[in-house]
């Protein structure tokens, strides 16, 4: 397990949920890990659990709606390591509010983070990676992401931030291609993280989101980990643009 030998990584949103299992598993790939999040306690925990396994980290707090903090924390990479090599575009919100009483200013947090926050870490991160004319960035996105046939009650904004992912992925990868740097997306399903505690306390919920699922469970961090780690390395060389659904069956029923 050594794809991401001498690889920089930067993951978002990493001091808990999927993206501590993203950070934690490119570290056990190899990779040198810039753990960043809103708390740089939270991220430190991280990073000494990287370290303590082995692995090489560094934690960076970092609100990914800042273009300041977002600088910084490509700084700090570069500084630390030299160059940043891989980013998981990971930190996002999920509120759930039904459309009509949605504000404006929740509109507004959601996309900043959700959807802005992508698109300032990857322009910042890409702007070093076109300098050694090679890079992978990995944009989680979700099933809520429309044109899947399935809409979500309650998740506007968030739907809308998602789907937006999708098409920053595919400009990006064409854009960037050039480059060679990867551009490529990822979907969850119903993944256990904190995210998901407002479901799990409503049982007849939590029983219509898995009567959906095929494989009638909820999926674990560290199986979409897998599929991160997959498409941060040269394993998926010949992947850019493309959205890779993780959902236990989800979108096919
Ligand atoms: P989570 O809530 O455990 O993790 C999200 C992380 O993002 C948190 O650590 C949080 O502090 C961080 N974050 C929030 N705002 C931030 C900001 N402004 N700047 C930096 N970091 C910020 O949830 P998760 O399930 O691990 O979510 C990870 C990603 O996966 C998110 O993008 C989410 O939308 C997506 N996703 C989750 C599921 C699921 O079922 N859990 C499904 C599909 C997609």
């Amino acid at each position: 397990m050594n794809d991401l030998k001498d690889k920089v990584a930067i993951v978002t949103g990493a001091r808990r949920g999927m993206g501590r299992t993203h950070a934690l598993r490119l570290a056990k790939e190899g990779a040198r890990v810039v753990v960043s999040d809103i708390s740089q306690e939270d991220c430190q925990k991280v990073a000494d659990e990287i370290k303590k396994a082995g692995g090489e980290a560094i934690a960076v707090e970092c609100d990914v709606s800042k273009k300041k903090d977002v600088d910084d924390m490509v700084k700090k990479a570069v500084g630390e390591w030299g160059k940043v090599d891989i980013l998981v575009n990971n930190a996002g919100i999920c509120q759930f509010k039904p459309f009509l009483d949605l504000t404006e200013e929740e509109w507004d947090r959601t996309i900043d983070i959700n959807l802005k926050g992508y698109f300032l870490c990857a322009q910042a991160a890409a702007k070093e990676m076109a300098k050694q004319k090679s890079g992978a960035i990995v944009n989680v996105a979700s099933v809520a992401m429309g044109q899947v046939g399935v809409g979500f009650a309650t998740l506007a904004h968030y739907s809308a931030s998602k789907g937006g992912i999708i098409g920053l992925t595919e400009t990006m990868a064409v854009e960037l291609g050039p480059l060679n740097i990867r551009v490529n997306a990822v979907a969850p399903g119903a993944i256990e993280t904190p995210m998901v505690d407002p479901l799990k306390q409503d049982p007849k919920t939590m029983e219509g989101v898995l009567a959906r699922v095929p494989l009638h469970r909820m999926g674990k961090p560290e199986e979409v980990s897998n599929l991160v780690a997959f498409l941060a390395s040269e394993q998926s060389s010949y992947m850019t643009g493309s959205t890779v659904v993780v959902d236990g069956g989800w979108l096919s029923q």
